[in-house]
């Protein structure tokens, strides 16, 4: 059964019209128009319930650039039998309340404290997960804070490069798409096609925010060394993200991997989102080789995007340590 619960029936407040369910899945599914089946079992899900543990340690909630808000978060992996979920929005923590927490334990959902945190390496933008941290840790706290100044100052390093290739970019604007999360690129891609500046947000990627352009600003990021201290400090597990994201080549992920280590890096994202078998094979090669423990996540943004769809990842491979290890 498909497509049961579109927008159309669904009344003002948010209740599903056929069921009366109030489920905030159904409600922010709704806005964006996509798929959802309310009170209906995903039938991936059931397979996922008899396992044990099913992880989900990287998604994006609506404090990033995600769209749902961490509660809508929390019924959907609840949905598609994630009993272990973090949400590690980019350089903020404001999907953590103790609200969320409760709301996680009735729903039988193990939920990790996380962040996606941005730092440089070699002059490259690279991604560090943090999980498990102690979020009331006071060098935690101001290193949030010191990556909200980051992005702000680099947002309008953003704005005045794009200004010099003669796009307009009206920061308040940027501002008010992100809401209530913090500013990112593809809040700026969002206002470039919503000013009619480009026509779709691929475009102002591949044109000029994607890796390499001139919108890609990472100057402001403090280096990998710092960001994971941040998080073992905190008492967290650092990660890797999506190490074949970075267009290096081995040799250098291997130098990446090397230093990352020496820091007190301990996990790698073995599974992130939709991968073919020869990447997987080559990321859990990476994990033993660097004796890393290995994490798994979808890298979930969006509903209607199967390469990165909460709760939608193969497990991790036999052989790898699962990152979990360290904290249950
Ligand atoms: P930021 O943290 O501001 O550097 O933005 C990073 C986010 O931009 C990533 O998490 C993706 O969601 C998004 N992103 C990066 N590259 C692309 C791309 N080529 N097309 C669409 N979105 C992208
Ligand atoms: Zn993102
Ligand atoms: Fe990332
Ligand atoms: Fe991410």
């Amino acid at each position: 059964m498909v497509r049961t619960h579109c927008w159309a029936v669904l009344e003002p407040a948010g209740k599903c019209a056929r069921s009366g369910c109030r489920n905030p899945v159904v409600v922010a599914m709704a806005f964006c128009n996509a798929e959802l089946l309310c009170n209906v079992v995903d039938p991936l899900a059931a397979i996922f319930m008899s396992a044990s543990i099913h992880s989900d340690l990287h998604c994006h909630s609506h404090f990033s650039d995600g769209s749902l808000s961490p509660e809508a978060l929390l019924f959907l992996a609840q949905s598609r039998g994630v009993n272990q979920l973090a949400i590690t929005d980019h350089d903020t923590v404001k999907a953590y309340s103790p609200a969320l927490a409760a709301n996680a334990a009735e729903l039988g959902v193990s939920l990790i404290s996380g962040c996606e945190l941005s730092c440089q390496w070699q002059r490259r933008g690279i991604h560090i997960i943090g999980l498990n941290m102690n979020l009331e840790d006071t060098a935690f706290r101001q290193a949030m804070l010191q990556q909200a100044e980051a992005r702000g100052h680099r947002a309008e390093a953003i704005a005045r490069a794009l200004a010099r290739l003669g796009f307009t970019v009206d920061l308040a604007q940027v501002q008010e798409l992100a809401a209530p999360g913090i500013l990112g690129r593809p809040h700026v891609a969002k206002h470039l096609v919503a000013t009619g500046q480009q026509p779709s947000m691929a475009a102002a990627f591949k044109r000029v925010l994607g890796d390499g352009k001139a919108g890609d600003i990472k100057a402001n990021w403090p280096e990998l060394e710092t960001v994971v201290g941040w998080i073992v400090r905190a008492g967290g597990v650092a990660v890797l993200a999506h190490p074949l994201k970075y267009k290096v080549t081995l040799t250098k992920l291997r130098g990446l991997l090397d230093d990352f280590k020496q820091v007190g890096g301990q996990g790698i994202e073995v599974i992130s989102g939709h991968q073919e078998p020869s990447r997987v094979k080559t990321l859990s090669d990476l994990a033993s080789r660097y004796d890393l423990h290995a994490s798994m996540g979808s890298d979930f943004h969006t509903p209607g995007q199967p390469w990165a769809d909460l709760g939608h990842i193969q497990s991790i491979p036999e052989g790898c340590k699962p990152i979990w290890q360290l904290w249950s």
